[in-house]
């Protein structure tokens, strides 16, 4: 699947464009009052392999949390703005990257000539993030997607003359055509790499449904550099989705792939939870492995044969195999534990 050529530039360690793999990104969920919770948010993304972390920097104190958590973290962190340019300028002069803002809630432009300078003496970049429900009133007359695309362009003109161009584009709404219709159009007119997702996109199950459909499709055109996977659910789940979809459309190799099977009469094992648990479990692994969790031993280990390792699911011992072949029978009880050493060994032996 080709990528359509793009600017490139870097986020701290993170390379964004089209020289570089798809990063994955999701955003904090805590309280920014709350360092440990934070702390402990970025440490669960950090063992997902999430690439780009983004935090609302909404007033001062949030301020003093991002420098506190960038200090903690080796995963590049986005400053998300809305309202404020003093904000921006702060949270620039602090070190970040990145930040996002948006233009819509930010619509006094002559204040982007600081943040340009911000912006270059602190080698960092923005994202231009433009939501259909944000949108400056000045374009009330518009079509949903020319709303968004007009506004995001006034904006990209005030940076482009001021001779910037280490900019990321993200436009979205929650509705799936109108974000695509966006992002197409503005990938046929500029080069700058694009922030891919919807906004809103629902729960969990509502989320993944929508937000596969609007990111595959761009993605299947070659649109698309970092993918934001929106849940009202955990970032974690978020990040596990983004892996999911690069890694169905063969954008990334380096993430494992489950499979397991959908249980029936003969089943004997839990596998909706069994399967949760080593799905929880491989997203902390960045290998190109694939595993298979099936309910029961009479068919499970020949359906299974195309799996790397599998587990055929037994009442109280289970069988372990690999490529097909049985290699063990193991206990219940600490099973997915045990099944993970199995899989560890496997990724060390080849
Ligand atoms: S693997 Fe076994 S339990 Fe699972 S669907 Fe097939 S026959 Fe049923």
């Amino acid at each position: 699947m080709g990528r359509r050529i793009t600017r490139n530039f870097n986020i701290g360690s993170v390379g964004i464009g089209s020289n570089y793999p798809i990063s994955i990104q999701s955003m904090l969920k805590t309280k920014n009052t709350d360092v440990d919770a934070c702390l402990t948010q970025i440490k669960e993304l950090e063992e997902v392999h999430c690439d780009l972390i983004r935090v609302s920097v909404p007033d001062d104190k949030s301020l003093e949390t991002f420098v506190t958590l960038q200090k903690n973290t080796n995963i590049p962190l986005i400053a998300d703005i809305h309202y404020s340019y003093e904000l921006a300028y702060k949270v620039l002069e602090a070190g970040a990257k990145k930040i996002r803002m948006n233009p819509g809630n930010m619509p006094d432009f002559s204040k982007i000539d600081k943040l340009v300078s911000e912006l270059k003496n602190n080698h960092a970049c923005i994202r231009i993030g433009v939501n259909a429900g944000s949108i400056n009133k000045s374009y009330e007359n518009q079509s949903e997607v020319d709303k968004i695309v007009n506004s995001t362009m006034d904006c990209l003109s005030v940076f482009e003359n001021l001779g910037f161009h280490d900019i990321v584009l993200g436009l979205k709404s929650s509705n799936i055509q109108t974000t695509i219709e966006c992002n197409e159009k503005i990938a046929k007119i500029c080069d700058y790499p694009m922030h891919i997702g919807l906004t809103e996109s629902g729960p969990l199950r509502e989320g993944l449904v929508k937000s596969s459909i609007a990111i595959s499709r761009l993605l299947e055109q070659g649109i698309g550099d970092t993918v934001r996977v929106s849940l009202s659910n955990s970032p974690v789940e978020e990040v596990i989705a983004a892996k999911t979809i690069l890694k169905s459309l063969g954008l990334r190799n380096d993430v494992p792939e489950l499979v397991s099977c959908p249980t029936c009469a003969r089943t004997k094992i839990n596998v909706p939870l069994l399967s949760e648990k080593i799905e929880k479990e491989l997203a902390k692994i960045n290998k190109n492995i694939k595993i298979a969790v099936m309910g029961c031993p009479i068919n499970g280990i020949d359906e299974g044969k195309g799996a790397d390792l599998g587990i055929a699911g037994g009442e109280k011992e289970s069988i372990i195999f690999v490529k097909g072949k049985q290699v063990a029978r193991i206990s219940n009880e600490n099973l997915v534990e045990e099944f993970m050493k199995y899989v560890n060994n496997y990724l060390k032996e080849e």
